[in-house]
Parts: structure tokens; sequence; C-alpha cells
């Protein structure tokens, strides 16, 4: 079939297959080109391996270290005439190329949250490589599934007061008024529960309970801090509160990881087109000030680029982890530098229809929205009839 983009609404319900394998062989390409990472991990388990910060993870961890590498992911296959959601294509091609280089990649579809997938990925640790020398935690999820059956959700509201700020529409490319009504108490305590600490916390505990960390191992999970324009709807919001906790975590953690002499760490990691990203409001107007600013400094990276600099540069450098006074990895270093802050602050109230297209970087924030799907990605020739049934070898766990 031949392949279009359909967007509604921050999501685009397409994808394309050859364009997801296309952006998994640059990732493939960044990291290699970087040159091997000395003393990084032999193996890792990610969860959350599918997308922007978790995919690129587990693509530094094989092509970068040659780790072999069991990921956790929600993704779907094709079905009839609706494509894969671009992380099955993300993850069939890293499945394939990481075979190909001699690499095991174990792949488990289903809900992280659950204590049965948990016990299956210990499972398959055991029986396949013993154990993991590192654990690296990066789920975004709309939702989480209670033991006792209910439905935690988590909301991207301000706290205190109401926001309100411009968005762009990826489809138009028009701005468009935005505003959100303060998050009620229960919807921070639901939004923790999803996006906070405590899914880590049981994660680690049944790996170390199971003894299949091995002595040594690291243990991550990222965050976001981001520029203060953003923080009302970020940092200070509801997804901030849930931020907060994931370093309440690791300090929890930290006493667990040391007796198998490891370490848990926060990574604090710059704005960047995901997912995830796409659906917090006002996010669009902010990636598109910084993606301009940052390009023409020569600093703008992807996930890739951040994930290859956290291995070689910060956890696996040798030596001491550099962290800040909060115990956290920082890779927001380019993104909060005063030069690009300043830009983005000046600029923050004066974006119209009119100047979004000089003083912002949004063809590129949209090109970033596309490709991230498969599309407008180089040299792929979306003329082509493609066949969007893509098989891999899964572990499903949604029976
Ligand atoms: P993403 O949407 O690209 O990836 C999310 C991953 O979680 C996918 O692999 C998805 O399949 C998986 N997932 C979601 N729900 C699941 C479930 N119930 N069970 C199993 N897997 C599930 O998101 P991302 O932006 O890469 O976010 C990863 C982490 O990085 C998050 O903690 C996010 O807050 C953080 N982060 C993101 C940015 C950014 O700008 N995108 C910046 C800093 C930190």
């Amino acid at each position: 079939m031949i392949i279009k983009p359909r967007i509604r609404g921050f999501l685009c319900t397409t994808a394309h297959p050859a364009g997801c394998a296309a952006e998994v062989d640059e990732q493939i390409r960044i990291v290699q080109s970087a040159g091997r990472i000395q003393g990084g991990p032999r193996r890792v388990l990610i969860i959350g391996a599918s997308g922007g910060y978790g995919l690129a993870t587990r693509v530094t961890a094989a092509f970068g270290c040659g780790a072999d590498t069991l990921g956790v992911f929600f993704e779907r296959p094709a079905e009839g005439n609706r494509t894969a959601s671009p992380g099955w294509y993300k993850s069939a091609a890293f499945t394939e190329r990481a075979e190909a280089a001699g690499l095991y990649a174990a792949n488990f579809a289903g809900d992280a949250f659950s204590a049965a997938t948990k016990e299956r990925v210990i499972e398959e640790i055991r029986s396949h490589v013993g154990q993991v020398d590192m654990v690296v935690y990066s789920l975004a999820a709309g939702a989480r599934a209670l033991p006792d059956g209910s439905l935690a959700r988590s909301a991207l509201k301000p706290l205190g007061e109401p926001f309100s700020g411009m968005t762009i529409d990826l489809n138009t490319g028009e701005m468009r008024e935005l505003s959100l009504e303060p998050a009620a108490p229960e919807e921070v305590a639901d939004t923790v529960k999803v996006m906070g600490g405590e899914d880590w916390e049981l994660w680690i505990a049944a790996l170390l309970e199971a003894d299949v960390l091995a002595r040594g191992c690291v243990t991550t999970n990222y965050t976001y801090l981001g520029s203060e324009v953003t923080w009302p709807i970020y940092h200070h919001g509801t997804i901030g509160k849930a931020k907060e906790d994931l370093d309440r975590a690791a300090g929890a953690l930290a006493g667990s990881m040391a007796k198998i002499g490891g370490a848990a760490y926060v990574c604090v990691m710059k704005g960047l087109m995901t997912q995830a990203a796409s659906a917090i409001p006002g996010m669009s107007l902010y990636l598109s000030l910084l993606f301009k600013i940052m390009k023409e400094q020569g600093t703008h990276e992807d996930c890739i680029d951040q994930t290859a600099r956290l291995f070689k540069s910060r956890l696996f450098a040798g030596g001491d982890v550099p962290v800040d006074e909060s115990g956290r990895v920082r890779l927001d270093d380019w993104e909060l530098t005063d030069e690009v802050q300043d830009y983005v602050r000046q600029h923050w109230h004066e974006i119209s229809n009119d100047n979004l297209e000089t003083l912002t970087d949004f063809a590129g924030y949209r090109q970033a929205f596309l490709s991230m799907h498969g599309f407008d990605v180089a040299g792929v020739d979306y003329s082509a009839d493609v066949d969007a049934n893509v098989s891999m070898n899964v572990i499903s766990l949604s029976e």
C-alpha cells in the first residue's frame, strides 16, 4: 500500500515502515560514528524501549556498547488497513539490525506496570543473559492500571491557577490560544501514580529480589526541567509533581542499589519532539523556538545524540558520574545556556502567524513530528508500494 501521514490534532494515525527503519538506521550510524563506548553495559533492560529516549538508549547500548538488550513497550502491529504504530516498526528494524550484528534483542509487548510483565521479563533475563548491568526506565504513559483494577490517568495541567498561552496547530501551522484549568488534587495524585517513581521502585525491587541485577548495575530514569516559560505547565504542573517523585525514588533506590555496588540516577534530558512531548500543551511553541536558536548555534541534539552523550561523557566516562546539587545527571546543559534561554524568553510573547516562520523553527518541529512516524525521511521513496505488515519476534503479554 501507499502510506501517507494522517494527522489528527497532535496525533498521526499512520506510520511508514521504510521511513521508521531509515530513522533507526540513522540512529545506528550516529552512534557508530561516535565510536565505541568503553566500559559501557553489556546487558541492558529498557522499560519503554520503543519511543524517543527509550529507543535511543537501546540503540546506544546495542551499537555503542555491544549490549544485549531487553525492551518492554506498548506498541501495536498492523491490522487490516491500519498501519502498525511507529514504535512497532522501529523496534522491528532495531531487532533485525541488532540480531544481524550478533546481539540478543528480546521484545516484550505489554503493560510495564503489571506484576506479570515484571515476572516474565525476569524469567527471560535468567534464561538468556543471567543478569543485567543496566536498567533504564523510560516510560511515558497516559494511564496506569492499578492492582485493584482501577485506572489512574495522568493529567497535563497547571497547579493552583489557570494557564493561558499559545500553541501551534500541527496540521495548519496556525497559532491557537490555549487555556487550562488547574488540576484537582486527585489529578495530581493520579499523575504521580502514573509518571512518578513508584513503578520504577517496583521494578528494581523485583529485579533485586530475583537476583538478576549484576554487581555495579546502574539504573536511570529520565526527567525534564526546562525553561521558566514552560514551568507553569510542566515543571510547576502535575507532571512536575510526578517528576519530583522520581527524585524521591532515586534517593530511596540509592541504598538498595549500593548493596550491589550499583547506583540510581535521574537524568535531566533536553526537550525534544517525541510522542509524549507532542501531547504537552504549549510545548510546540517552546520547542520551535528552542530548535531555531540551538540549530543556529550548532548545539541542537536529537534523542540519539543525547543518549550517546549520556553514556559517553557522563555514566560510563570512567570515574565518578558528574551530578548536580540534587544528585541528577544533567544533559540539559546546552538547552539552559543564557543565550538560548534569552532568545526563547525574548520571543515567547511575540510569536504570531506572521513571524512564526522567521523567528521559530516550526518547520523543523513539524518535520521532527513527521519523521517520528517515518514520514519526510531523506532517501525514502514514498510513492513506492510498501507492505504495512512487518513481523517482529515479541513476547506478547497482553492476553
Ligand atoms: P515516548 O512517548 O517517545 O516513549 C514512551 C515509551 O513508553 C514507549 O516505548 C511506549 O511504548 C512506552 N509505554 C507507554 N506506556 C506503556 C506501558 N503501559 N507499558 C509498556 N510501555 C509503555 O516518550 P519519551 O519522550 O521518550 O519519554 C520517555 C521519558 O523521557 C519520560 O520519562 C519523559 O518524561 C522523559 N523526557 C522526555 C523529554 C522530551 O522532551 N521528550 C525530555 C526529558 C525527559
